[in-house]
């Protein structure tokens, strides 16, 4: 969970939108207040925070939570207009973690986030991204993208394809691909199998070859 500070409701979506399209869950508050509420519900692995704000700003509300000792390990990233309140954050060494400049692309912001996540150890357990090349799979949200469009899927293409994910590299029978996605007590062929490989690769556009036949055994995603 992710949590971000913005009063501005245009960026505060933007932020929202921009990191639940990457599998993350995060939520949006337009003050501190709105955000202290919410710490005592529940502790996010990361909080943006934007610097002008009505009433607190984003700097005293950064060394609230530094100060206290719930809150003290929830990495920072602050947001801040460029020019002088840039310089600012940059002067004062307030114990954020990172910066980010507005206005920001959403492939920047994301790499940043994932960095901060990355190097305080914060990355959500629940949080799994499957990835090979252009293809990934937000596991939580049951969201798959080729090249960052989603992609609409069955449940059973899904699960085909996330079993597939999980163990890149191995060559996985037909009975076992059976087996794992329809449940041992399916009373199917495994021609299904191969049935719903196909409508996979055709949804998967480009990232459908990645699916391999390996004659007379079963599938592959090589790792
Ligand atoms: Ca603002």
């Amino acid at each position: 969970m992710i949590y971000c500070v913005e009063d501005e409701r245009n960026i505060r979506e933007l932020i929202v939108y921009t990191l639940e399209s990457s599998g993350y869950s995060a939520r949006g508050f337009e003050s501190g207040k709105e955000l202290y509420k919410n710490l005592e519900q529940k502790l996010p692995e990361l909080i943006l925070l934007d610097i002008m704000l009505p009433g607190e700003d984003g700097m005293e509300i950064l060394s609230r939570l530094k100060n206290s000792e719930v809150t003290r390990d929830i990495p920072v990233i602050m947001v801040t207009a460029k020019g002088a309140e840039y310089d600012k954050v940059l002067g004062l060494d307030c114990g954020a973690d990172d910066y980010i400049t507005k206005p920001f692309g959403m492939m920047e912001f994301i790499a940043r986030v994932r960095a901060v996540l990355r190097r305080t150890g914060k990355e959500d357990k629940n949080q799994a991204i499957l990835e090979h090349g252009k293809l990934q799979i937000m596991v939580l949200q049951h969201q798959v993208l080729v090249d960052g469009k989603k992609i609409v899927l069955t449940l059973k293409e899904f699960e085909l394809l996330k079993y597939l994910m999980e163990n890149q590299g191995i060559v996985l029978s037909r009975d076992s691909l059976l087996g794992h996605v329809w449940g041992y007590d399916f009373d199917g062929e495994t021609r299904t199998v191969d049935v719903h490989v196909r409508t996979l690769r055709q949804k998967l556009g480009a990232c459908g070859e990645l699916i391999e036949t390996v004659r007379g055994v079963g599938y592959r995603i090589g790792d």
